[in-house]
């Protein structure tokens, strides 16, 4: 059974004293248990946001890391550094690190590597841009990303990945995938992932969505079968929004 898990990615926003409250506010409402949750703050808060982290349910997680361990990378921090503050997470191959920064497959690919071999649990995150969509290319662009970002790992480590399905065109726009487009495409990286590893695999493996994901459209997303969680990207910076989107997603699961 795949837990629940609800992520938070505060992009490049907050300064220290929010990011601290952010935290303490998320923390201590975070009361379902049977929903993981984790924070992304910025590299800069990571330390402040752990120790409001402390003794709660909520874990760390990172925005981005590099793939190097050490040594003269002016800009980057490496895995081991994530851990060291306490990290527990790390989202990899964002569409805006893909399409703003400009990181290709095999970048995301030797980082994805580097976190895992680190301790660290990636968020690879894939999708595809508007004109892939309206040009019927999703499948094949999502298929990539995963088959790229997956590469260098063996089933047992994919097991402690969790994959982002997060269309370019529904990120920060307020423009939704309909849970119908959501669970097709979640459905395909599921097979993909019996068709490359085994099926115990793609079965254990959990699958968020993202791409404007509020309060109130979380419940029928969620409720899809192959959809195991969300990557909040907006929503995450109201405590208030992302605990709500946590209990939509409880709410289910007591459902059944
Ligand atoms: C994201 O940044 O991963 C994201 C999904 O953002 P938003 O929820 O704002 O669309």
């Amino acid at each position: 059974m795949r837990r629940l898990f609800i992520a938070g990615n505060w992009k490049m926003n907050t300064t220290a004293a929010e990011a601290a409250a952010l935290a303490d506010a998320v923390a201590s409402g975070a009361k379902e248990d049977d929903v993981d949750l984790a924070v992304c703050p910025p590299f800069v808060y990571l330390i402040n946001v752990a120790e409001a982290l402390k003794g709660s349910r909520v874990a760390l997680g990172a925005q981005n890391m590099y793939f190097q361990p050490k040594g003269a990378f002016t800009g980057e921090v490496s895995a081991a550094m994530l851990t060291d503050v306490g990290c527990r997470y790390v989202i990899l191959g964002h569409s805006e690190r893909r399409h703003v920064i400009g990181e290709a497959d095999d970048l995301i690919r030797a980082k994805v590597k580097a976190a895992v071999e680190a301790g660290l649990s990636p968020i690879l995150c894939v999708g595809e841009t508007l004109e892939e969509r309206e040009t019927g290319k999703t499948l094949s662009v999502v298929e990539r990303h995963v088959r790229e970002g997956l590469a260098e790992l063996d089933g047992d480590a994919v097991r402690g990945v969790t994959i982002a399905y997060e269309p370019v065109w529904a990120i920060g726009t307020g423009r939704n995938a309909t849970p119908e487009q959501v669970q097709e495409v979640h459905k395909k990286i599921r097979d993909l992932l019996s068709r490359i590893y085994e099926s115990a695999v793609a079965d254990s493996v959990r699958i968020q969505y993202g791409g404007s994901v509020k309060p109130d459209n979380a419940g029928d997303i969620l409720a899809q079968p192959d959809v195991d969680g969300a990557l909040v990207g907006g929503a995450s910076l109201k405590a208030d929004a992302f605990l709500a989107i946590a209990r939509a997603g409880s709410r289910l699961k007591a459902e059944g």
